[in-house]
């Protein structure tokens, strides 16, 4: 950062994207007018920015939010980040395609090797149909549900936002399964007083919470 702000007559601020995109939302978004927010930024890796009572939630030394190296499987799925049965590894880009591999290895929908180009692919033919890209996102879904659950007993929201690039495209599609099995796991009362939406300022969303949080 130094080392950017020397050569830069602008100034740089380093954040956590799923931080800031909570502090845009929360000022200019979905969150406008609450104070209790949590975002879920939903792309190759899985994080959130929780917002409480106002105020950006950052914990002891600024980890908070690490919501997708929560564990929904004893012994599942191995992480980037060294354990297992992590959140991430069971909802991120990366385990979509994996997934796909897994069951289907000359899948149709597998001829794009950017992940950014497969997704769209992957999850347009779930909502068409697609008997293995539907298997494979709900069981995405599911696991997400589950995820957004937890999020919803520990800190009673009043607003979740799912955002990012995957995350995005999946709530365009099936913000209604979503919901629906986040019910299936919520306590009764944080759900029955929670909105689950979509993000709604787009991709500048983490520069825009930034830049006003300065
Ligand atoms: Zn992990």
């Amino acid at each position: 950062m130094a080392l950017l702000a020397d050569r830069s007559a602008m100034p740089i601020y380093v954040d956590n994207g799923a931080k800031a995109m909570a502090q845009a939302e929360m000022w200019f978004g979905a969150g406008r007018g609450g104070e209790d927010l949590v975002v879920l930024l939903i792309g190759t890796g899985v994080g959130a920015g929780i917002i409480t009572q106002g105020n950006l939630y950052r914990g002891t030394t600024n980890s908070a939010g690490e919501w997708g190296h929560t564990v929904v499987e004893i012994n599942g799925r191995s992480c980037r980040c060294g354990s297992r049965g992590c959140l991430e590894a069971y909802i991120g880009a990366s385990h979509i395609i994996e997934r796909l591999r897994d069951v289907e290895p000359n899948s149709h929908l597998l001829q794009q090797d950017a992940q950014i180009l497969a997704i769209p692919v992957i999850i347009e033919a779930a909502h068409s149909g697609d008997t293995t890209a539907v298997r494979i996102v709900d069981e995405n879904i599911h696991y997400l549900g589950v995820g957004i659950a937890s999020l919803l007993n520990l800190f009673n929201p009043r607003v979740i936002v799912i955002g990012g690039w995957v995350g995005s495209q999946l709530g365009v599609h099936f913000l209604t399964q979503i919901q629906r099995i986040t019910g299936r796991y919520a306590l009764r009362q944080p759900f029955s007083v929670a909105t689950i939406t979509l993000l709604q300022l787009g991709k500048d969303a983490i520069a825009v919470g930034r830049l006003h949080s300065c």
